[in-house]
């Protein structure tokens, strides 16, 4: 028997034979080396991007030691975003759907609190949860976790860029000692070597990276004179692949700003994310993006850690990173959940030593690619989908998404398909529509009523 079988592992039969039918036929590096420590009840650290198969090696781990009978909360996976988590819950329920009766809730933010004290109340065998909400129904009472026996953080380093290294002690607190704590990153630092020496006992450590590129993500790295040269470059690899999401690397916070106005002048729907933008305007910097009315973010490493941001389809280097760890960081924006993705790096004569040590790093020899023909910069400039129009009215004012989604087409001149993301503030509203009926979407939120009242409403940008 192969020991890449997931036969070769001692897991129920009922799982196993489920594994099958998802047609998982081989295990993934990070499975093979870390499942057979996990189900043996180990601590184990990993480090491992999205896309290696790191949700079904820990799932499989929760799965495993679940007793289904004793009806109370015996796993918890902390995710830094409900978008993680929504997708480890989806990796749960399909590994474990031959399991009856099995209950399985997330508690995220950004979402009403009621409903999930009332789940909570009917019990649940494992939570998948962001630690801001957590918290919020471990001080209302409303989550008992004296009983959690597998405790799993996945993508550590984002939760601590994203600032929740207390929220995370806190919830912990909660958790008894004796537990098998599991923990996930995609970078090793120091920081998260210190918190696994704290909460973890002696962790078999796992390292796997490489795979997620070679399989989902496409690497370019071009050749370019200078620095006049690497902008022209620029734009010939975005009008060669026309992404419409993409985010674009610098190394300093003053050449995304130089770059994002240079894009601007060409006629390309881009921003630049920087320290220095206030945080209504970085708010709805990353609202027009997420909901694909920006095509592209410039940004540092600094300024894009901890982006709550779903799968982008290109992640440009325009100054490749030092540091091979964070190269891999970066690039793992795209290709994310199985989806295919582009990486672009540009390299100067005298920076090929990075692209040799990322080799080494990776164990993975690359090629350069020569740069897309300039004809593509005869074709018209793409632009965003989408356009996001802002209305003045909230939570405050009980608006709600139906209540939006409803006003645009109660009268079926506009349907569903072209109306995409709708963000509720408390004293405003974005909603993105497409550009075909952009003209129409305004006139009618900006000349109906929603909840009784008018409110106003202007395109961004
Ligand atoms: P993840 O790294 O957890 O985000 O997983 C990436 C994708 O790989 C998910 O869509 C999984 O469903 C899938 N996957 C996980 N393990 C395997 C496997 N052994 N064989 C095939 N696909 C898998």
């Amino acid at each position: 028997m192969s020991t890449t079988a997931f036969s070769s592992l001692n897991l129920k039969s009922e799982l196993i034979s489920n594994i099958e039918t998802l047609g998982y036929d081989a295990m993934t590096p990070i499975q093979q080396q870390s499942l057979p420590a996990i189900l043996k009840g180990q601590d184990v650290i990993a480090q491992a991007q999205t896309g290696s198969g790191k949700t079904a090696a820990f799932s499989l781990g929760i799965l495993q030691k679940l007793n289904v009978k004793q009806f109370r909360i015996q796993s918890l996976v902390l995710c830094p975003t409900r978008e993680l988590a929504d997708q480890v819950a989806i990796e749960l329920r399909k590994l474990g759907r031959s399991i009856h009766n099995i209950k399985i809730l997330s508690l995220c933010g950004g979402v009403p609190i009621g409903p999930q004290i009332g789940s909570l109340e009917h019990g649940a065998h494992i939570i998948v949860g962001t630690p801001g909400r957590l918290q919020d129904h471990l001080r209302k009472g409303t989550l008992n976790l004296e009983h959690v026996e597998l405790l799993v953080l996945d993508e550590a380093d984002r939760m601590l860029d994203m600032g929740f290294q207390d929220a995370m002690d806190a919830i912990i607190e909660h958790i008894p000692k004796n537990r098998q704590t599991l923990m996930f990153s995609a970078t090793f630092t120091d920081e998260i070597q210190t918190i696994a020496e704290r909460i973890q006992h002696e962790p078999i450590r796992v390292k796997v990276d490489s795979i997620h590129q070679q399989t989902t993500i496409h690497q370019y790295f071009y050749p370019v004179e200078n620095h006049q040269h690497r902008k022209k470059a620029l734009q010939l690899v975005l009008q060669h692949f026309e992404p419409q999401s993409s985010i674009i690397f610098c190394n300093t916070k003053i050449e995304t700003q130089e770059i994002a106005d240079h894009l601007q002048s060409l006629g390309f729907s881009t921003i630049a994310l920087h320290g220095d933008l206030e945080q209504r305007e970085r708010n709805q910097a990353l609202i027009q993006f997420s909901n694909k009315s920006i095509s592209m973010l410039v940004a540092t490493d600094v300024a894009a850690r901890g982006l709550d941001i779903d799968a982008v389809d290109a992640v440009i280097n325009y100054e490749i990173s030092r540091d091979p760890d964070a190269h891999i960081h970066r690039i793992g924006r795209t290709g994310r959940a199985g989806n295919k993705g582009i990486a672009c790096s540009f390299l100067m004569e005298k920076e090929i030593y990075k692209f040799e040590r990322l080799q080494q790093s990776l164990q993975q020899t690359f090629s350069m690619t020569p740069l897309p023909n300039e004809e593509v910069l005869h074709k018209k400039i793409f632009y965003p989908p989408m356009v996001s129009i802002q209305i003045s009215g909230g939570k405050k004012h009980k608006l709600r998404a139906g209540d939006i989604l409803g006003a645009l087409t109660s009268d079926k001149k506009i349907d569903g398909i072209s109306v995409g993301k709708i963000n509720i503030f408390d004293n405003h509203s974005f909603v993105a529509v497409s550009h075909k009926i952009v003209k129409m979407a305004l006139g009618k939120l900006q000349s109906g009523k929603m909840k009784g009242r008018s409110f106003q409403a202007r395109l961004c940008r």
